[in-house]
């Protein structure tokens, strides 16, 4: 085998059409690669004109998922972490509006020395100079990048003429994978290669030749597609990998790995393999786990707004959540079945309160505007009358402070500046300093963005689910098993609005208790009602989603899955409807091929 010393770049370029599961093909072979003793890094690549993630609405492109930087990002650079178990940076995300906005204002302050500034060559040198020096920061043996869109989209041409550029100067250290979809018409009842034939073709009139196939489609591909699609795209048979839907997404690398495509990357980077890791065992019962963790189903509700495209239901606007709270389910010893409940619907009075009682936990997750905020105020009143286990996040903890100030302390006028500044009661409110930037109609800039310290106190639910976290607590509390004093962690957060300090006192004089405040003590980071009173009612004005991975369940969402499952044993009869949960199941595929 021919030796290079060099960096490897691995290229995943979708095929025939777009949410065919691209980021997961890229993160799975990010894990099965990590499994095979090499440190990975994963960039996402998003044509699109944005600068990042942060402007667009949920229901455009999914979540807008948040790094320990405050950047704003695609949701597949959460996939990225779940699968990689490590935090990114922005080095690891790159948009074209990010690109172009470097290059232009490089011209205005005269950083080409007076030449022509164009698309060729600079946007392009500066796309090749951001996946070498993401490699670089990373100091990683393997790069994967993922080119957002669909091979013949006008948009990401740069981006693979950028990679064609960086294969022709390293011909062994760069290679291609398409991931592809695969028809099968109805009323043909046949898988289809022609599609995917014209992709490859595609590709390869911009200068680049496919490498590896990834074949997506509803069913296992066969032999004699496999072979068809082989002649045609002008590569070898054992490197069009199968890859039908399947149940879970944490399965993609133990499939990936049985169809060899970690060996079948590394020959064609020219590396030899080295040692499977003991992760990659953690990681199998991990996903065997989650899909048949147990018969004990406990029901989630998930009240939101963001659900609805056109005739579609779309759950990828909370996938985060999603997630954190399935890893959360195999550690408590359930299978969490997650039902989406748009809010709107009890204003409207389509579904009557009382249909609450039937789940075993309610999740009100974050959100922005008014649509459906009346709605979430009362099933948080319901949840927390009840003593159903509520878990709030951001503003799902900012509607729980509206609801106890409105029917606990009384102040009846109770809101959020953000739907009405001039609330009798201004009980969340904006920080001068976001106001600022308001005013300056920075609102891309007026959000606090990223991590940031909290300190924990002692004594409440909060303490007690992260003390014994070594993640959060460090490694003291193995023996100790939960931490003593005052916890450090840091959380991530992405909202403009924070508890008033000016109803603090009151607020906690009526029992509610702040048990994570900022270091200053002047932002409020949770909120719960103590065990004596509630079996869990908890609110973080952070997003603790962003940081559940499967290897390692966020300990607030595994009290709230064991608070939960304890409601069920109380409980045991499920009356939840057996449609909406299958919906769910549905949207998960969805989410898949995204
Ligand atoms: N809209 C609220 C704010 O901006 C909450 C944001 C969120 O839930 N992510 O403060």
């Amino acid at each position: 085998m021919k030796k290079t010393a060099g960096h490897k770049y691995i290229f995943i370029i979708g095929g025939v059409m777009s949410g065919v599961g691209k980021g997961v093909a890229s993160s799975s072979l990010g894990t099965l690669l990590s499994a095979k003793g090499f440190r990975v890094n994963l960039v996402k690549v998003d044509p699109y004109l944005n600068v990042d993630a942060g402007t667009m609405n949920p229901t455009e492109h999914g979540e807008v998922f948040v790094l320990n930087s405050g950047l704003e990002t695609d949701q597949d650079m959460g996939n990225y972490e779940r699968f990689l178990g490590r935090d990114l940076t922005n080095d690891d995300y790159i948009t074209s509006g990010m690109i172009y906005k470097h290059v232009i204002e490089k011209e205005r302050a005269l950083g080409y020395g007076g030449k022509c500034v164009e698309a060729i060559p600079h946007i392009r040198d500066e796309i090749v100079g951001r996946f070498e020096h993401a490699a670089r920061t990373n100091k990683s043996d393997i790069s994967i990048l993922e080119i957002g869109g669909t091979v013949g989209d006008y948009q990401n041409i740069m981006f693979i003429e950028a990679a064609r550029v960086l294969k022709m100067r390293h011909p062994d250290d760069v290679i291609f994978i398409m991931v592809s979809y695969l028809p099968t018409p109805g009323k043909l009842g046949e898988m289809k290669t022609r599609p995917t034939q014209h992709a490859v073709q595609q590709l390869a009139s911009y200068g680049v030749n496919t490498d590896i196939i990834i074949a997506r489609a509803e069913t296992a591909l066969d032999e004699r597609r496999k072979t068809k699609i082989a002649v045609a795209c002008n590569i070898h048979p054992k490197c069009v990998i199968s890859a039908p839907d399947i149940e879970s997404i944490y399965d993609v690398p133990i499939n990936f790995d049985q169809d060899h495509l970690g060996n079948i990357v590394l020959e064609a980077l020219h590396i030899s393999p080295r040692k499977t890791t003991d992760e990659f065992k953690t990681w199998k019962k991990m996903a065997r786990g989650i899909k048949n963790s147990s018969h004990n189903q406990v029901d989630i509700a998930i009240v939101g707004k963001y659900f609805n495209t056109g005739d579609f239901t779309l759950t990828d606007a909370y996938l985060s959540v999603l997630e954190a709270v399935k890893f959360s389910a195999y550690a408590a010893g359930v299978k969490a079945v997650i039902h989406t409940v748009n809010a709107r619907d009890f204003e409207k009075g389509k579904i009557d309160y009382s249909s609450l009682d039937t789940y075993h936990g309610i999740i009100v997750p974050g959100g922005f505007g008014e649509t459906g905020i009346e709605g979430k105020i009362n099933v948080i009143r319901y949840a927390r009358e009840k003593g159903i286990p509520y878990f709030g996040l951001c503003y799902g903890m900012q509607l729980m402070t509206i609801e106890y100030a409105r029917n606990v302390l009384g102040l009846k006028g109770a809101n959020t500046a953000e739907i009405n500044p001039r609330a009798a009661h201004l009980l969340i409110d904006i920080m001068p300093e976001q106001k600022k930037k308001i005013a300056e109609g920075n609102y891309g800039g007026s959000m606090r963005l990223g991590a940031y310290t909290a300190q924990i106190f002692v004594d409440t639910i909060a303490h007690e689910a992260y003390g014994a976290d070594e993640r959060f607590a460090g490694k003291k509390s193995k023996k100790a098993k939960a931490v003593k004093g005052v916890l450090k962690i840091e959380e991530r957060h992405r909202h403009r609005y924070e508890v008033n300090p000016e109803y603090i006192e009151q607020l906690e004089a009526a029992g509610l208790i702040f048990s994570g405040k900022s270091p200053d003590g002047m932002l409020m980071e949770i909120a719960e009602l103590p065990l004596s009173v509630h079996p869990f009612f908890v609110g973080t004005q952070f997003h603790p989603e962003f940081l559940a991975r499967p290897l390692a369940p966020h300990p607030l969402f595994t009290a709230f899955m064991k608070a939960s499952k304890k409601r069920k044993s109380q409980q045991p009869v499920s009356v939840v409807e057996k449609e909406s949960a299958e919906e769910v199941l549905t949207t998960y595929t969805l989410a898949y091929r995204k």
